[in-house]
């Protein structure tokens, strides 16, 4: 492969902090770049509570079990996502109740949602808590689904996992609910090479996820334990690496904003090529430029073209009401993930794509799709 979709952006700035780290001694699961990533993280949204973990995954689990979700509870999450979503309410024994995504910001429809919580209110069902996804950099329309799930008393986790940097009606990513998620991963706009954070503004919820992240440890010098914990703190060492990056967070979302941009323009009036909608509301972090390009197998093809030429790209996530491991729990879906899984395709977006790159990918996208005059 010549071109990643979204490759990790690091330098010599990392380079340093990661160094910087392992010279202070703090080669462990805890020490000063830990808590000073914890505090930018805090600093940058705005809430005091963060947890550094050691992956997005692991932030999940957590937040669903600080919430209290029990084994046999509904959860309401959104089904047009990555499966680390779905698994994390697997992990608690819980069951998923996958909601459709609107087709104008391909997330979490609140009219799907409202359906499905009087479908659950008419059964005395109510899921335990609803799980909405910022897809793509995109966060949700979280100001219904939001006043939906709290009228009921029902916690609000975001996974924003990919929307770091980004902001609904001014408001950041992640702070749009009850509690936050972001991941680190490698392909994410920045990474840890692996990691993630919970955060909330309520300190039982952040003290509850430290406390279960460090083996459920109760302070005793002796080590005691009266519920069963998890090992899921990030390292210092990463840690160090990800307030390097977060440092460049702001030139990471403009060059992968400007990215977009130059995609439109070079794909302007290619047949039935369409970009992921970014509502008013919407202060995208340009995580990954996505496109729907009319039917199946155009985007197959492209596909295939692209991967020809060592180019890298991927269809939009594959619905999880479509998944196997997921197809004996309930959905409320209409066909809008289905349509998009079946005709998009993600394309190389990473911060370190150069200008000629850009044009290369939007050349060969061009030529694989059926020049056809608009009708
Ligand atoms: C990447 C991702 C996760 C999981 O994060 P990890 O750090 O890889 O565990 C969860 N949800 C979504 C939507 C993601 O894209």
């Amino acid at each position: 492969m010549r071109i990643y979709l979204s490759p990790p952006d690091v330098g010599d700035a990392e380079r340093a902090a990661l160094l910087g780290a392992f010279d202070s001694g703090w080669v462990a699961p805890a020490g000063p770049d830990l808590a000073a990533f914890e505090a930018d993280i805090a600093e940058l949204t705005g809430w005091e509570g963060a947890v550094a973990l050691s992956s997005g995954t692991a932030a999940l689990h957590l937040a669903l079990l600080a919430l209290g979700v029990e084994p046999g509870d509904d959860v309401f999450v959104s089904t047009f996502t990555f499966a680390a979503t779905a698994n994390a309410i697997r992990y608690c024994g819980a069951n998923p109740v996958f909601i459709d995504s609107e087709p104008t910001s391909w997330n979490m429809s609140p009219v799907l949602l409202a359906e499905a919580l009087s479908d659950a209110r008419r059964r005395n069902r109510l899921p335990s808590a609803v799980l909405v996804v910022d897809l793509y950099g995109q966060c949700a329309d979280y100001e219904p689904i939001v006043a939906e799930c709290h009228e009921l008393g029902i916690p609000v986790v975001a996974d924003a996992a990919e929307a770091l940097g980004a902001t609904y009606k001014g408001r950041p990513a992640g702070t749009l609910g009850d509690i936050g998620v972001f991941s680190f991963n490698g392909n994410k706009i920045i990474t840890t090479s692996g990691g993630g954070m919970l955060i909330s503004p309520s300190p039982s919820v952040v003290d509850r996820a430290r406390y279960l992240a460090t083996q459920a440890r109760q302070p005793a010098a002796h080590y005691e334990h009266s519920e069963v914990g998890y090992n899921y703190r990030l390292s210092n060492v990463l840690a160090a690496l990800g307030r390097a990056q977060l440092a460049r967070l702001p030139s990471f979302i403009e060059r992968r904003r400007r990215t977009n941009a130059m995609y439109r323009e070079l794909l302007a009036g290619t047949y039935k090529c369409e970009f992921m909608p970014v509502p008013s509301w919407s202060g995208w972090n340009g995580w990954l430029t996505c496109v729907t390009l009319g039917d199946g197998d155009t985007a197959r093809r492209v596909h295939s073209g692209l991967l020809a030429a060592g180019i890298e790209s991927r269809p939009l996530w594959k619905p999880m009401h479509l998944q196997p491991a997921f197809a004996e729990f309930a959905c409320h879906v209409d066909g809008t993930s289905e349509s998009l899984f079946e005709k998009g395709l993600c394309l190389p977006s990473g911060s370190a794509l150069t200008d000629a790159e850009v044009c290369e990918v939007a050349e060969i996208v061009r030529s694989h799709v059926k020049h056809r005059v608009h009708p």
